[in-house]
């Protein structure tokens, strides 16, 4: 394995064999964090432009989710879910917002912690939220009995959505590690685009961009794999069962996208008596949104399809910061505005 100030070094003089600017798309939120935190940008020779996807899946889980939970926690019932989501605001504010005024809401850590909790709520619902990596978590718990309300997503249809609207340039993708882990790497040759499947340390990161260079050079569109020491050619088969014992192939409603066919997860019939979309139909239908706060302004869907960066946003900095956010992307810690405010803009 090279050194760092190698790897640079390659990157540097491979780039200089490519005529015009290179875009590269991360599209996982923890890249999005790592490129940051090392300031692999900064390290970037010019023509190489290193843009943000949508890896964040607090970013993309769709308004209409966010304030379906919401009123399902303002109507009484319990609901569990991760930190990060509890500060997403909606249209009828969220789910911190219904804590203050005495809804039950609890952030929790896992699913083990929401089937817990569920001793003390017997009707607690679990908002379910992310891709692969998390799902099978949610699948065991809903076969331990948790009542769910699933926004679940299959992260291959979003890339296939990236490359099929054409709105943004894509030469290449750093392709998510965690997604990887438990779909392999076999799925991504569908796309027909180069990638490198990369970790989330430095110098991962810089030998995947390196790699993803170098197809593009030789003019090749392959799935190269720098993660192996995790991701494995068809994945993890034991959580991709347990994905595929508890849910079914759906349209998925992603914020930015809108409908991505079969992206999306809903729980199957036979775990019907857990699904909260299910149970819970008449809240979810008595949603008024003449009444509601006015959500207007936020460009986390422009951010989230890469065609925008956050500090272009005329919110950015200012009437939306980590502290008071005004729109998902600045609420998550994985968040590309999040991200961009705190690491002082550098993006
Ligand atoms: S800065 Fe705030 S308002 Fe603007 S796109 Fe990001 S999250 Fe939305």
């Amino acid at each position: 394995m090279k050194s760092t100030n190698e790897i640079i070094q390659k990157i540097h003089d491979i780039a200089k064999e490519i005529k015009g600017k290179v875009h590269i798309m991360e599209v996982c939120g923890t890249h999005t964090q790592a490129i940051s935190h090392f300031g692999i940008r900064q390290l970037m020779p010019k023509n190489v432009i290193l843009a943000t996807g949508p890896g964040c899946p607090v970013c993309v889980t769709a308004q209409e989710d966010i304030d379906a939970i919401v009123n399902i926690a303002k109507a009484g019932i319990p609901v569990a879910t991760y930190g990060d989501v509890l500060r997403v605001p909606g249209y009828y504010g969220s789910l911190d917002e219904a804590r203050e005024k005495g809804a039950k809401v609890f952030d929790v850590y896992s699913t083990e912690d929401a089937l817990e909790l569920q001793k003390d709520y017997p009707n607690l619902v679990f908002f379910g939220m992310g891709f692969e990596t998390t799902t099978p978590m949610t699948a065991y718990a809903i076969k331990k009995g948790l009542t769910v309300y699933s926004t679940h997503k299959l992260f291959l249809p979003a890339m296939h959505a990236l490359i099929d609207r054409q709105e943004v340039r894509i030469d290449g993708f750093l392709s998510p590690g965690h997604v990887s882990t438990i779909v392999g790497s076999k799925p991504y040759a569908s796309l027909k685009v180069s990638q490198v499947i990369t970790g989330f340390e430095a110098l991962d990161i810089l030998v995947g961009v390196y790699m993803l260079l170098r197809q593009i050079v030789e003019k090749r569109k392959d799935v190269e794999n720098e993660y192996r020491r995790l991701v494995k050619l068809d994945g993890n088969k034991k959580a991709q069962k347990m994905i595929e014992d508890v849910f079914e192939i759906g349209d998925g409603n992603w914020r930015g996208f809108g409908i991505i066919a079969k992206s999306g997860l809903e729980i199957k019939k036979k775990y019907e008596k857990f699904d909260a979309k299910k149970k819970y139909t008449d809240i979810i239908l008595k949603m008024d949104l003449k009444n509601s706060r006015k959500f207007t302004g936020c460009k986390c869907g422009e951010v989230i399809r890469g065609l925008m960066n956050s500090q272009k946003c005329p919110l950015f900095g200012k009437s939306c910061t980590p502290e008071k956010p005004y729109g998902p992307c600045m609420v998550s810690q994985e968040g590309a505005c999040n991200v961009a405010f705190r690491y002082n803009g550098r993006g």
